[in-house]
């Protein structure tokens, strides 16, 4: 991240809501915005989309290894809507299948979740909530990250409205500074030796007692204070300047935002402005799990049959890191037995859509040199003892 661009202010601090514990596997908000188990996407996507031609947003085939392009190589496909990102309007290789999990980390969830993908040795992207990361937490963070998954950012309190908390502007800063302070939360977790050090960092670029959430408020009057302090944290940890532990690429709007939530062409317009600040992609969906759908997600055959359809045709693929555990291991254990199925990476996705990789596009869209940012799947410098 560019240090230039943060301006440091000086907030008084603001009352903080008391950090129930464990966090709430299942954000209510979620469960109703997600109930179209298809490609949840409907109405926004649903509007007319300027196609230059289909072979423009074609995505695939997947290569087995990628050079490195120059970044004049990472291009916004031509006719892709707003800013870099996968979209339901994609098109998509057949069978080549992106596994998402969002809203974790969770305590006694997301180490089912690892231990089902280490078993069929595949990988994956987890999109974090930024308030469910904790003392208690952090070391799924490293974990997920030791095991060659990917990160990326679901927010930190997780509202699906964020496009509509006020003017246009105000929405765009909470927006940037919802995904900002969970990019922080992610760079605390790999850099913490212990939940006392995680503490110890929270309060340090908070400046709030680690067992309380996080305001929106605060988040978005302050977040530019907490990136500050953040960059001082850094140093003291002996990272050089702009240097991240994890530089998170990818992100996914609660409950699919502006994108799912009918907010027509002025919500997404304020998502995307967020997006190009916070240089992140907007990773959407093809197809859903449907462990959201209130009735069904207990429903094992439901489960594994949308496992089953979706990693067939293509695409992203959400789920979540709460689904019913034996269904997962069913779904998983059938797309590896498929041979129409292929589970990829999502830096695959990135060059196939984008002919650069992950690590290439953050370089880009943060201005720095090629090969200079580690981004997207990889990890900077590691921490001392890191990975134990
Ligand atoms: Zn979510």
């Amino acid at each position: 991240m560019r240090k230039g661009s943060l301006v440091v202010a000086v907030g008084f601090l603001v009352a903080c809501s008391t950090r129930p514990s464990p966090a709430p596997a299942v954000p209510a908000s979620e469960a109703t915005a997600s109930t179209a188990v298809t490609s949840a996407e409907p109405a926004a996507d649903s509007a007319p989309v300027a196609l230059a031609s289909l072979s423009d947003l074609k995505i695939g085939p997947f290569a087995a290894e990628a050079a490195h392009p120059e970044q004049s190589l990472c291009t916004e496909a031509s006719g892709a809507r707003g800013f870099y990102g996968f979209y339901r309007t994609d098109a998509w290789e057949k069978g080549n299948t992106v596994l998402t999990f969002d809203d974790g980390p969770h305590p006694t969830a997301t180490p089912r979740v690892l231990d089902l993908l280490a078993k069929h040795e595949l990988p994956a992207t987890f999109f974090v909530v930024g308030r469910a990361i904790s003392r208690d937490t952090y070391p799924l963070i490293q974990r997920i990250v030791a095991e060659g998954h990917t990160l990326g950012s679901h927010s930190y309190s997780h509202d699906v409205k964020m496009t509509r908390v006020g003017a246009p502007a105000d929405s765009v800063e909470t927006i940037v500074g919802q995904h900002a302070v969970t990019a922080i939360l992610i760079d605390i977790s790999l850099m913490a030796k212990s939940g006392d050090d995680f503490d110890a960092m929270f309060s340090q670029v908070f400046e709030r007692d680690p067992a309380q959430w996080l305001t929106p408020g605060a988040i978005k009057s302050e977040y530019r204070t907490f990136s500050a302090r953040h960059d001082e944290l850094l140093a003291e940890r002996g990272y050089e300047d702009g240097e991240h532990p994890y530089t998170v690429l990818y992100s996914r709007p609660p409950g699919g935002g502006p994108y799912v939530e009918h907010d027509g062409a002025a919500g997404i317009a304020i998502y995307d402005s967020a997006l190009r600040e916070l240089k992140m992609m907007n990773v959407m969906w093809h197809g859903a799990s449907g462990d959201t759908v209130p009735e069904k997600r207990s429903d094992y055959g439901f489960l594994t049959d949308n496992l089953a359809k979706y990693s067939k045709s293509g695409g992203v693929l959400l789920i979540h890191d709460y689904i019913r555990s034996d269904a997962l291991a069913k779904g998983l254990e059938r797309m590896v037995q498929d041979d129409a199925v292929k589970i990829v990476p999502i830096d695959d996705a990135v060059r196939a859509k984008y002919r650069c990789d992950g690590n290439t596009l953050t370089a880009k869209l943060h201005g720095a040199a090629p090969g200079s940012v580690l981004a997207g799947g990889s990890i900077g410098p590691l921490p001392a003892g890191f990975g134990g």
